[in-house]
């Protein structure tokens, strides 16, 4: 690595410069990498000079390291690398004695180029933490059984309401502890709005709101950079009110690590760009290609080469290129004896009229106006104009105070007027596909982009 990034890569007649934009691992590889002290350390944080304290939970060998501190210092590439203090003492709390990291021999930034993992941070995280501690011991965070088997209930109702884009349909509290990554992500962002409201107790729905909202900002291609300070400004109401709502004593590697990611995805994009969700789809393929327990990598590079050889890669690739360049949206399932439709293929994803979870579009109309839509169903006119009908989402409210320009990227509930409305569209017109989940009031649905 060090002599392609010094030297580039020469390919035939071309030379390609080698750059690394980031080097993503869990926690206790991210320590391993770095010769650092592993999570749970009293000054392992990767990104800045906190000094954890004990908390004793009077069990022997139970205790565990909290971390309350706000405003400690951030680290620097060159604090990392003199391994100082920012009393200029030696740092030997936070670096492995006598042990550098290789990659210190590279020219990256030893701070910026490791991002704190969103999937093992936030979704399996923090996520399953706050779950956890609403089932588990006695406290004012702790649900009663009525309130629990009301969130599952709730969680049943979405069963048919989840869009096909999910791999996984909901499941109740009692499997938490087999949750996928995947799944908390999926409540964090989905199905927790919905099921939570009126069952947490305000200041409880709000706090856990301020980190789904946060997480959606950072995830988001569009508004990542533009209201990263305001989502960090969430992620620190979120951290400082962990402890009032849950307890000092859990306020651990995990949910102090929420106070860095504002920062990563500023340096580095969105969250999901650099997370391990990219690479653990990708474990099982790995898994598959080793036949022993003997030389894995040589293994897992010689199945590569061979597939290279096959020109799969390429196969896919241009599979999909052509899919890309197809003028979208595609109508199907003609309603018969009609140029009506019940479904449209669009570049992302696909609507079907006829059924409860892929029927609902966000939009823009011919004033530039949003506009969310449960889609009855898809015309071809005279001249090849494109219609899509549906009802309109009418006295939509967002279920929590926030700046009115992310009301309808966050969430709203509302109910669908009784008239059908028709519009004109091609494929920029529809903004995106909205999961639109039932609330616990009839008739009005909780919808999210
Ligand atoms: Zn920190």
């Amino acid at each position: 690595m060090k002599d392609l990034m010094a030297n580039g890569y020469q390919w035939k007649s071309r030379k390609y410069a080698i750059t690394i934009k980031a080097i993503i691992c869990d926690a206790p590889a991210l320590a391993y990498v770095k010769a650092i002290k592993c999570h749970g350390g009293y000054h392992c944080c990767s990104k800045c000079y906190i000094k954890g304290t004990i908390h004793s939970t009077g069990i022997k060998g139970k205790n565990k390291v909290i971390y309350t501190d706000l405003e400690a210092p951030l680290r620097s590439d060159a604090s990392f690398r003199t391994q100082k203090t920012p009393e200029g003492d030696d740092d030997v709390g936070h670096h492995m004695n006598k042990e550098r990291s290789v990659l210190e021999q590279l020219p990256i930034d030893m701070i910026k180029t490791f991002p704190i993992d969103k999937m093992h941070l936030v979704d399996e995280g923090v996520v399953k933490k706050v779950i956890k501690l609403w089932l588990g011991k006695p406290g004012p965070q702790k649900l009663p059984a009525l309130k629990i088997s009301i969130i599952n209930d709730r969680l049943k109702k979405c069963y048919p309401y989840m869009p096909n884009d999910f791999q996984r349909k909901p499941r109740i509290l009692k499997y938490m502890n087999f949750l996928k990554a995947s799944e908390c992500r999926v409540f964090l962002l989905y199905t927790g709005p919905a099921v939570l409201r009126k069952v947490l107790s305000k200041p409880y729905y709000k706090h856990f709101m301020c980190l789904s909202l946060a997480t959606r900002i950072l995830t988001s291609h569009v508004y990542y950079r533009l209201y990263n300070s305001y989502a960090q400004t969430l992620l620190v109401y979120f951290v400082k009110h962990f402890a009032v709502l849950y307890g000092s004593q859990n306020v651990t590697y995990n949910v102090h690590g929420l106070l860095h990611i504002a920062q990563d995805a500023y340096e580095l994009g969105p969250l999901n760009s650099n997370s391990c969700y990219l690479y653990e789809a990708y474990i099982k393929k790995i898994k598959k290609m080793l036949h022993s327990f003997n030389r894995p990598l040589q293994q897992c590079s010689n199945r590569v080469h061979e597939m290279t050889k096959l020109n799969w890669s390429t196969t896919i690739k241009s599979n999909n290129e052509k899919q890309r360049q197809t003028d979208h949206p595609i109508f199907s399932h003609n309603i018969y004896g009609t140029n009506k439709f019940k479904t449209a293929i669009f570049s992302r994803f696909t609507i079907r009229v006829n059924t409860k979870s892929d029927n609902c579009v966000m939009l823009k109309n011919q004033t530039n106006c949003e506009i969310i839509l449960r889609v009855s169903h898809f015309e071809i006119r005279e001249n090849n104009q494109k219609i899509i009908a549906g009802q309109k989402l009418i006295n939509a409210k967002c279920p929590v105070d926030k700046p009115e320009n992310l009301e309808q990227f966050f969430c709203m509930v509302g109910s669908f007027d009784e008239a059908v409305q028709e519009y004109l569209i091609d494929n920029k017109t529809i903004l995106c596909k909205m999961c639109c989940l039932p609330n616990d009031c009839e008739e009005e649905y909780f919808v999210i982009p």
